[in-house]
């Protein structure tokens, strides 16, 4: 069953505040009951001592045990609720009180009521008889029987005191109930507003509306993060969202282009305006090549969005193996008058995924190529700082304009000159490097001015083996 935050709150401080009123009240008695006890014995010998005082004082005012007042010895024994028996030195019994201490013994039975009757685990019927001898002058005069009821313990006084405590703990109980209470309902209200908020908020964000914040105030820690987390989750959401839109139109606008193209060409073969020509295939082919491999970049970038993107780290030495690419992309560079240089530290190995290395380095050469003027030159150098492996492309080509700098790692971003000059990129081939060397555990960076050069900057740190 489920319950709200509310009630369950109020429900488990209340238990806990009826517990702790049950064990407060269960120890409290119990040690009090012991210590009660003690007094009452103590109050018990102290009137039994009285009352032998009593008849050893009378014994001596009277020289004897013959004309023993009865008087004052009677009202002690009622009043106390005490049998008094006085047996001279032949154990004759020479006085006794009568049945006048039940007087006492009624009455504190009609005072302590039913909830009473058993106080201290004493036996409100139980009768016992001590006795003791009297003495005059340390000589033995007598014995006395005195014999009393249990609740001949108990005094007025103490019966008020022990009502007095256990009504104090009945009201300590109700007041510590209705605080509980109040307690509670301030605190689940303090817990529960909050979240009725935060499940408002993410409520609206199921149904569409990614532009709502959660705004709540609170001094719980965790409630408090919850609503950064839904307010985190919701801008991630609405990126996605624009990211998703952005990416929609992009596609479209980068599929146009070579369509429309393509399009119009065979439109003018249909009619008969245009002849087809070999160099007129050709176009047709280049265009289709330019879609297949934006479908590629498209499919390489999808995979390296997704969250698990599987890295295949292997020990290399990466100073050769950045030869080896480099050497790779010669030919291409020679037959443009171009130069392709390199500047490589010897013997730097890494843990690193050598394909994703190499997609990266493909990436950025065939850039600084596509972008290079008559004879331009590129230079691409390895160095290792502390534990740091730094490589560097860097040419002298068209360079970047500073407006365009910001943009170029973000998908489908071509700065005005590129799309003149025609490259045939669709302004992908960076975010997909930038990807790829975040997935190595590398930053990558852009330095350029225009008509000077750029220079791609990569930094791995915690890669290089010793
Ligand atoms: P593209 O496929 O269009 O080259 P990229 O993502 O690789 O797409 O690059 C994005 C843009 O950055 C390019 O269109 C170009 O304007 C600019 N750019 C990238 N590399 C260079 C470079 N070496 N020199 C000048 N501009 C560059």
């Amino acid at each position: 069953m489920k319950m709200s935050l509310m009630k369950k709150l109020s429900l488990s401080i209340l238990l806990a505040v009826l517990v702790s009123i049950i064990l407060v009240s269960l120890i409290s008695n119990a040690i009090i009951d012991k210590e009660f006890n003690k007094y009452l014995a103590g109050e018990h010998q102290t009137k039994i001592k009285n009352a032998i005082n009593i008849i050893e004082d009378l014994y001596r005012q009277q020289g004897g045990f013959s004309d023993i007042s009865q008087d004052e010895l009677r009202r002690y024994s009622e009043m106390q609720g005490l049998y008094i028996e006085i047996r001279d030195l032949n154990d004759d019994t020479v006085y006794t009180s009568g049945t006048a201490y039940l007087q006492h013994n009624n009455m504190m039975r009609g005072m302590m009521g039913d909830m009473m009757g058993n106080y201290a685990g004493m036996n409100p019927n139980q009768y016992t008889e001590d006795t003791y001898s009297i003495f005059l002058d340390d000589n033995k005069v007598g014995t006395v029987i005195i014999g009393y009821i249990n609740t001949s313990f108990l005094s007025p006084d103490s019966i008020t005191f022990i009502r007095a405590l256990n009504y104090s703990f009945v009201i300590s109980a109700f007041i510590a109930l209705a605080i509980g209470l109040l307690i509670s309902i301030v605190i689940s209200r303090q817990l529960s507003n909050p979240l009725a908020k935060i499940t408002q908020t993410s409520n609206q964000m199921r149904t569409g509306n990614l532009e709502v914040r959660s705004i709540v105030k609170t001094s719980t820690k965790e409630i408090d993060e919850l609503s950064n987390s839904i307010n985190y989750l919701a801008e991630t959401l609405s990126a996605q969202e624009m990211l998703r839109k952005r990416l929609t139109t992009d596609i479209a606008h980068e599929l146009r282009t070579p369509l429309t193209t393509l399009k119009t060409h065979l439109e003018a073969f249909i009619d008969g305006v245009w002849e087809p020509t070999t160099e007129r295939f050709e176009i047709f082919y280049e265009e289709i090549n330019r879609l297949s491999k934006l479908v590629d970049n498209l499919r390489d970038l999808a995979q390296l969005e997704q969250p698990n993107k599987k890295i295949n780290k292997s020990e290399v030495n990466l100073s050769n193996e950045l030869e080896k690419i480099i050497e790779a992309f010669k030919p291409l560079y020679l037959k443009e008058n171009y130069q392709l240089e390199s500047n490589i530290e010897p013997e730097i190995t890494a843990l690193i995924d050598m394909d994703k290395f190499k997609q990266i380095m493909n990436n950025l050469l065939s850039n600084a190529y596509k972008y290079l003027k008559p004879d331009g030159k590129a230079e691409v150098t390895l160095t290792k700082q502390n534990k740091n492996i730094i490589i560097k492309v860097k040419d002298n080509g068209i360079g970047i304009a500073e407006k365009d700098l910001p943009y170029i790692f973000e998908r489908f971003y071509r700065s005005d000159i590129s799309r003149s000059k025609n490259t045939g990129g669709a302004g992908i081939g960076l975010t997909i490097t930038k990807s790829l060397v975040e997935a190595l555990g590398g930053r990558i960076s852009v330095e350029s001015k225009l008509n000077i050069g750029t220079t791609f900057t990569i930094i791995f740190s915690d890669i290089a083996s010793l």
